[in-house]
This record gives C-alpha cells, sequence and structure tokens, in this order.
C-alpha cells in the first residue's frame, strides 16, 4: 500500500505549539500516515538574517517536541546534509529511496508567501503536492503559481521569533513550547541574553 508522507520542513528554533498543530490538522485533514518535521541543517534564508541555534541543538528540541505524538516524527536528512538546505533535494531523494511513497510538502502563510524564492522551487511539483497551511483561507498558494491543497486550522498564535524573544526578556514560555523542550533549552542556555541564567518555565 502507497504510504502518504508529509513534509513539514522548517528551522525549529525553537519548535512550538504553533508547529505541532498545524503537522496534526494537516495530518488528520488529509488522511496522511505520517508527518515529518524536517529540520532545515543549514537554512541559508535565515542564517544571512542573523543567528541560528546548531542543527543538533534544534533537531533534539524537534524530537522533544514531538516524542510520543503518534504519527509524528522528526527528520533528521537536512541535517546530515552539508551546504545549505533545499527542500527539492529532500523531495528528490525520498522518491528515489521510497518509490512507494507519495510525497506532501507542507508549508505555512509565510512560507506559503515567500516560496517562490525557494530553490527550484516550481520542482517542487512534480515530487509533492504542496499543502498550504491557512488561518482564514487567504493564503496564497505561492503566489497563485501553484496547484495544491489548502487546509484550513485554527489560528494559533505562536511563533519561533515570540519564543526567542519572551526567553531573551525573561518571560515565561509554558504556554508555547512543550516542557521537554524548555528543558534542552534551560540545560543548553540557548536564546538567552548573556550573563543570564534564570531558569524558564
Ligand atoms: P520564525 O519566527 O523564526 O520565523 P517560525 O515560528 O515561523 O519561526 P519556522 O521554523 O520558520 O518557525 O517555520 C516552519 C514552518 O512552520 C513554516 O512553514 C511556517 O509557516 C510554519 N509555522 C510557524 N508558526 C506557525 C503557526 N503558529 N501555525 C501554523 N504554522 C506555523
Ligand atoms: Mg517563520
Amino acid at each position: 500500500m502507497t504510504q502518504r508522507l508529509g513534509i513539514f520542513g522548517g528551522t525549529f528554533d525553537p519548535p512550538h505549539v504553533g508547529h505541532v498543530v498545524a503537522a496534526l490538522n494537516v495530518k488528520h485533514a488529509l488522511g496522511l500516515d505520517l508527518v515529518t518535521l524536517m529540520v532545515a541543517g543549514e537554512p541559508w534564508q535565515k542564517t544571512s538574517e542573523g543567528n541560528v541555534e546548531s542543527a543538533v541543538d534544534r533537531l533534539e528540541m524537534t524530537r522533544a517536541a514531538i516524542a510520543g505524538i503518534p504519527g509524528l516524527i522528526a527528520g533528521d536528512d537536512e541535517v546530515r546534509r552539508h551546504g545549505p538546505t533545499f527542500t527539492i533535494e529532500t523531495l528528490e531523494k525520498l522518491s528515489r529511496t521510497q518509490p512507494d511513497t507519495e510525497l506532501f510538502t507542507i508549508v505555512g502563510a509565510d512560507a506559503a508567501r515567500s516560496l517562490t524564492t525557494w530553490h527550484r522551487w516550481q520542482d517542487i511539483a512534480l515530487f509533492s503536492t504542496l499543502v498550504v497551511v491557512s488561518r482564514d483561507g487567504t493564503t496564497p498558494m505561492a503566489g497563485n503559481n501553484f496547484d495544491g491543497v489548502r487546509v484550513m486550522i485554527a489560528n494559533v498564535d505562536a511563533s519561533s521569533s515570540e519564543v526567542r524573544g519572551r526567553i531573551r526578556n525573561g518571560q515565561s514560555v509554558d504556554t508555547l513550547v512543550a516542557p521537554s523542550v524548555i528543558k534542552i533549552i534551560n540545560e543548553r542556555n540557548l536564546y538567552r541574553a548573556v550573563n543570564d541564567t534564570t531558569e524558564y518555565r
């Protein structure tokens, strides 16, 4: 039987409830067998803007964020590969190594808006069905250049930027991030201002 696999790529710096809710909603809406939260090894569009935590830390936080949730897994393919991370290379590899798997590329609203800046973005449709997670139905399907599927979800007001900002300012993040992820953030002193040793909860 063909497996239906969703690839939900991101920097996951750190992973938060919005990521998990989006992945689970797409899984249910499209009857996917699995959704992989695919951690970008070298997110070239973000590293040019500033600091990104190490791929190892982001991968371990992502594993922690989805631990015990059936149907969600954390993917390390892009962390293992060297050089800038291109989703199309991940899709090409999966279609080669798992020819019986039907692939779905899942993106949120902001990623959908900038999809045309991705490396070989037009080829994504050759290897997968584009899935856009939308909060209000108005999210463009990659500038309307793309056929695809839209999955409506309730708005989860969370972003990794907000989480990083709150930690930097000494505010709690317990409504945004899983306890197991907060534990890693504390143990490894991620995101905080220099000389700050507060235990975040
Ligand atoms: P940042 O704030 O640094 O941009 P982010 O929260 O957008 O981080 P990413 O790792 O950049 O997290 O996003 C990975 C994917 O998750 C993207 O497709 C993005 O659109 C989607 N996403 C992020 N936050 C949410 C959310 N609250 N609800 C649904 N999808 C989301
Ligand atoms: Mg983002």
